[in-house]
Protein backbone atom coordinates (compact mmCIF):
# COMPACT_ATOMS: atom_id res chain seq x y z
CA UNK A 1 0.00 0.00 0.00
CA UNK A 2 1.23 3.59 -0.98
CA UNK A 3 0.52 6.53 0.52
CA UNK A 4 0.17 9.70 -1.67
CA UNK A 5 1.24 13.34 -0.29
CA UNK A 6 1.38 16.16 -2.21
CA UNK A 7 4.89 18.23 -2.33
CA UNK A 8 5.79 21.63 -2.31
CA UNK A 9 8.37 23.93 -2.31
CA UNK A 10 7.61 26.23 0.93
CA UNK A 11 8.91 25.76 4.78
CA UNK A 12 8.13 27.68 7.78
CA UNK A 13 10.53 30.47 6.57
CA UNK A 14 8.76 31.17 3.57
CA UNK A 15 7.74 34.45 3.11
CA UNK A 16 3.68 34.67 3.52
CA UNK A 17 0.94 36.45 5.05
CA UNK A 18 -2.70 36.65 4.99
CA UNK A 19 -5.34 38.78 6.67
CA UNK A 20 -9.08 37.44 6.70
CA UNK A 21 -11.76 39.59 5.99
CA UNK A 22 -13.77 37.50 7.94
CA UNK A 23 -17.01 36.72 5.48
CA UNK A 24 -17.39 33.59 6.58
CA UNK A 25 -17.45 31.93 2.70
CA UNK A 26 -14.76 29.22 3.89
CA UNK A 27 -16.68 27.45 6.46
CA UNK A 28 -19.24 26.82 4.10
CA UNK A 29 -19.41 23.49 1.63
CA UNK A 30 -16.52 21.85 2.62
CA UNK A 31 -15.63 18.29 4.55
CA UNK A 32 -13.66 19.18 7.78
CA UNK A 33 -12.24 16.65 8.43
CA UNK A 34 -10.87 15.51 12.28
CA UNK A 35 -8.45 13.28 14.03
CA UNK A 36 -9.01 12.41 17.40
CA UNK A 37 -7.47 15.19 19.21
CA UNK A 38 -9.40 17.51 16.97
CA UNK A 39 -12.66 15.97 17.98
CA UNK A 40 -11.23 15.61 21.60
CA UNK A 41 -10.70 19.37 21.28
CA UNK A 42 -13.91 20.46 20.32
CA UNK A 43 -16.04 18.27 22.60
CA UNK A 44 -13.57 19.64 25.75
CA UNK A 45 -15.30 23.16 24.42
CA UNK A 46 -18.95 21.92 24.49
CA UNK A 47 -18.33 19.71 27.78
CA UNK A 48 -19.66 16.29 26.48
CA UNK A 49 -17.74 13.06 25.79
CA UNK A 50 -16.18 12.28 22.25
CA UNK A 51 -19.04 9.22 21.91
CA UNK A 52 -21.52 12.02 22.00
CA UNK A 53 -19.78 14.43 19.70
CA UNK A 54 -19.02 11.75 17.08
CA UNK A 55 -22.52 11.21 16.95
CA UNK A 56 -23.93 14.66 17.40
CA UNK A 57 -21.73 16.78 15.51
CA UNK A 58 -20.20 14.03 12.32
CA UNK A 59 -21.11 12.15 9.22
CA UNK A 60 -19.45 8.97 9.99
CA UNK A 61 -17.24 9.99 12.90
CA UNK A 62 -14.77 12.01 11.53
CA UNK A 63 -16.33 14.58 8.99
CA UNK A 64 -17.92 17.75 10.58
CA UNK A 65 -21.43 18.03 10.02
CA UNK A 66 -22.97 20.83 7.57
CA UNK A 67 -26.47 22.10 6.96
CA UNK A 68 -28.76 22.13 4.18
CA UNK A 69 -27.07 25.83 2.96
CA UNK A 70 -23.61 24.10 3.31
CA UNK A 71 -22.73 25.67 6.38
CA UNK A 72 -20.50 24.21 8.94
CA UNK A 73 -22.68 22.64 12.22
CA UNK A 74 -20.45 25.36 14.33
CA UNK A 75 -20.76 28.28 12.21
CA UNK A 76 -23.18 31.32 13.01
CA UNK A 77 -24.08 34.72 12.23
CA UNK A 78 -21.19 36.30 13.95
CA UNK A 79 -18.90 33.26 13.20
CA UNK A 80 -17.62 30.07 14.41
CA UNK A 81 -18.60 29.04 17.81
CA UNK A 82 -15.69 26.91 18.72
CA UNK A 83 -13.13 29.40 17.17
CA UNK A 84 -10.91 28.45 20.10
CA UNK A 85 -10.69 24.84 19.32
CA UNK A 86 -11.68 24.98 15.42
CA UNK A 87 -9.50 22.04 13.64
CA UNK A 88 -6.19 22.45 12.16
CA UNK A 89 -7.45 22.85 8.58
CA UNK A 90 -9.44 25.67 9.88
CA UNK A 91 -5.83 27.17 10.94
CA UNK A 92 -4.26 26.69 7.73
CA UNK A 93 -6.49 28.17 5.24
CA UNK A 94 -5.02 29.44 2.73
CA UNK A 95 -1.82 26.89 3.29
CA UNK A 96 -1.63 23.38 2.82
CA UNK A 97 0.78 20.91 4.83
CA UNK A 98 2.26 18.09 4.15
CA UNK A 99 4.65 15.49 6.07
CA UNK A 100 6.02 12.67 4.55
CA UNK A 101 7.03 9.15 6.00
CA UNK A 102 10.45 10.54 6.73
CA UNK A 103 8.93 13.63 9.08
CA UNK A 104 9.78 16.31 6.55
CA UNK A 105 7.29 19.23 6.22
CA UNK A 106 6.68 21.14 3.54
CA UNK A 107 3.74 23.60 2.80
CA UNK A 108 1.77 25.20 -0.24
CA UNK A 109 -0.18 28.15 -0.54
CA UNK A 110 -3.39 27.20 -1.98
CA UNK A 111 -5.69 29.32 -4.47
CA UNK A 112 -8.37 31.35 -2.12
CA UNK A 113 -11.76 30.05 -2.17
CA UNK A 114 -14.46 31.80 -5.04
CA UNK A 115 -15.31 34.76 -2.84
CA UNK A 116 -12.43 35.00 -0.25
CA UNK A 117 -11.99 38.17 0.86
CA UNK A 118 -8.83 37.59 2.26
CA UNK A 119 -5.55 39.03 0.95
CA UNK A 120 -2.41 37.40 0.56
CA UNK A 121 1.13 39.25 1.80
CA UNK A 122 4.45 38.32 2.20
CA UNK A 123 4.52 40.48 5.35
CA UNK A 124 5.50 37.52 7.84
CA UNK A 125 6.54 33.82 7.70
CA UNK A 126 4.71 30.39 7.30
CA UNK A 127 6.07 29.96 10.81
CA UNK A 128 4.98 32.95 12.42
CA UNK A 129 1.14 32.39 10.65
CA UNK A 130 0.89 29.32 12.14
CA UNK A 131 1.87 30.77 15.66
CA UNK A 132 -0.74 33.34 15.00
CA UNK A 133 -3.20 30.80 14.50
CA UNK A 134 -1.93 29.01 17.48
CA UNK A 135 -1.62 25.75 14.93
CA UNK A 136 0.80 24.11 16.46
CA UNK A 137 -0.15 21.62 19.36
CA UNK A 138 -2.84 20.47 16.56
CA UNK A 139 -0.03 20.31 13.59
CA UNK A 140 1.94 18.29 16.77
CA UNK A 141 -1.48 15.84 17.12
CA UNK A 142 -1.95 15.60 13.46
CA UNK A 143 2.29 14.37 13.56
CA UNK A 144 1.45 11.98 16.20
CA UNK A 145 -1.21 10.19 14.33
CA UNK A 146 0.64 9.98 11.03
CA UNK A 147 3.27 8.30 12.76
CA UNK A 148 0.58 6.47 14.23
CA UNK A 149 -0.84 5.84 10.62
CA UNK A 150 2.84 3.96 9.10
CA UNK A 151 2.31 1.73 12.49
CA UNK A 152 -0.67 0.69 11.09
CA UNK A 153 0.13 0.20 7.74
CA UNK A 154 2.81 -2.21 8.97
CA UNK A 155 0.63 -4.43 11.37
CA UNK A 156 -3.11 -4.11 9.78
CA UNK A 157 -4.47 -5.71 7.07
CA UNK A 158 -5.78 -3.52 3.99
CA UNK A 159 -9.56 -3.66 4.79
CA UNK A 160 -8.84 -2.36 8.54
CA UNK A 161 -6.63 0.35 6.77
CA UNK A 162 -9.34 2.20 4.50
CA UNK A 163 -10.55 4.44 6.84
CA UNK A 164 -7.44 5.30 8.84
CA UNK A 165 -5.64 6.50 6.09
CA UNK A 166 -8.19 8.82 4.98
CA UNK A 167 -8.32 10.29 8.15
CA UNK A 168 -4.73 10.48 8.88
CA UNK A 169 -3.56 11.66 5.44
CA UNK A 170 -6.16 14.57 5.30
CA UNK A 171 -5.30 15.58 8.98
CA UNK A 172 -1.60 15.92 7.73
CA UNK A 173 -2.09 17.72 4.39
CA UNK A 174 -4.77 20.11 6.72
CA UNK A 175 -6.78 19.13 3.45
CA UNK A 176 -10.09 17.72 3.39
CA UNK A 177 -11.57 14.03 2.62
CA UNK A 178 -14.12 11.84 2.46
CA UNK A 179 -14.00 8.97 5.38
CA UNK A 180 -16.15 6.11 6.17
CA UNK A 181 -15.92 4.67 9.80
CA UNK A 182 -17.18 1.26 11.13
CA UNK A 183 -17.69 0.33 14.50
CA UNK A 184 -14.37 -1.43 14.38
CA UNK A 185 -12.47 1.61 13.49
CA UNK A 186 -14.24 3.66 16.17
CA UNK A 187 -13.14 1.50 18.67
CA UNK A 188 -9.50 2.10 18.61
CA UNK A 189 -9.06 5.13 16.19
CA UNK A 190 -11.71 8.12 16.33
CA UNK A 191 -13.31 7.70 19.69
CA UNK A 192 -10.68 8.78 21.63
CA UNK A 193 -12.70 9.02 24.91
CA UNK A 194 -14.03 5.64 25.09
CA UNK A 195 -10.63 4.43 23.67
CA UNK A 196 -8.95 5.72 26.65
CA UNK A 197 -11.73 5.17 29.33
CA UNK A 198 -11.10 1.11 28.34
CA UNK A 199 -7.73 1.52 28.26
CA UNK A 200 -7.80 2.52 32.04
CA UNK A 201 -10.49 0.18 32.89
CA UNK A 202 -8.38 -2.76 31.91
CA UNK A 203 -5.02 -1.58 33.20
CA UNK A 204 -6.58 0.05 36.55
CA UNK A 205 -4.99 3.38 35.82
CA UNK A 206 -6.66 6.73 35.74
CA UNK A 207 -7.72 8.47 33.03
CA UNK A 208 -5.87 11.57 32.69
CA UNK A 209 -7.16 15.30 32.60
CA UNK A 210 -5.05 16.52 30.32
CA UNK A 211 -6.21 16.26 26.92
CA UNK A 212 -2.35 15.74 25.30
CA UNK A 213 -2.02 13.09 28.21
CA UNK A 214 -5.18 11.21 26.95
CA UNK A 215 -4.34 11.66 22.85
CA UNK A 216 -0.46 9.77 23.83
CA UNK A 217 -2.54 7.23 25.68
CA UNK A 218 -4.95 6.32 23.10
CA UNK A 219 -2.03 6.32 20.90
CA UNK A 220 -0.44 3.65 22.67
CA UNK A 221 -3.79 1.86 23.29
CA UNK A 222 -3.98 1.58 19.82
CA UNK A 223 -0.36 0.75 18.98
CA UNK A 224 -1.07 -2.52 21.38
CA UNK A 225 -4.35 -2.76 19.92
CA UNK A 226 -2.40 -3.06 16.26
CA UNK A 227 0.52 -5.69 17.69
CA UNK A 228 -2.17 -8.12 18.81
CA UNK A 229 -3.24 -11.51 16.87
CA UNK A 230 -5.51 -10.86 13.82
CA UNK A 231 -8.70 -12.00 14.61
CA UNK A 232 -11.90 -11.13 16.19
CA UNK A 233 -10.95 -10.62 19.55
CA UNK A 234 -8.89 -7.47 18.64
CA UNK A 235 -12.00 -5.86 18.37
CA UNK A 236 -13.74 -7.24 21.54
CA UNK A 237 -15.55 -9.70 19.62
CA UNK A 238 -15.43 -13.48 19.76
CA UNK A 239 -12.79 -15.27 17.30
CA UNK A 240 -14.50 -16.94 14.51
CA UNK A 241 -15.17 -20.99 16.02
CA UNK A 242 -12.39 -22.92 14.49
CA UNK A 243 -13.71 -24.53 11.43
CA UNK A 244 -16.64 -22.47 11.38
S1 LIG B 1 -15.07 24.72 12.65
FE1 LIG B 1 -15.38 26.93 12.68
S2 LIG B 1 -13.75 27.76 11.35
FE2 LIG B 1 -13.96 25.57 10.88
S3 LIG B 1 -15.41 25.43 9.16
FE3 LIG B 1 -16.60 25.20 11.08
S4 LIG B 1 -17.31 27.27 11.56
FE4 LIG B 1 -15.61 27.49 10.06
S1 LIG C 1 -13.33 33.14 2.98
FE1 LIG C 1 -11.35 34.21 3.28
S2 LIG C 1 -11.83 36.23 4.15
FE2 LIG C 1 -13.67 34.96 4.30
S3 LIG C 1 -13.55 34.08 6.40
FE3 LIG C 1 -12.60 32.59 5.02
S4 LIG C 1 -10.43 33.12 5.01
FE4 LIG C 1 -11.50 34.88 5.87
Amino acid sequence: MTLSLCASELDRQSPFGFTCRRCLTCCRFKKIQLNPYETARLAGRLGISTTDFIARYTTGGTVLRFDDQGACVFLQADGCTVHPDRPLVCRLYPLGRYVDSLGVETFAQLALEDGCQGELHAQGTIARYLQDQEAFPFMEAADLYLDLLWYLVEHLHEQDLAPLQATAVSDAAGGEAEAESDDRCQLVWIDLDRTVREYCQRTGTPVPGDIDARMKLQIKAVRQWAAQPQGGDRYGNDPEPAGG
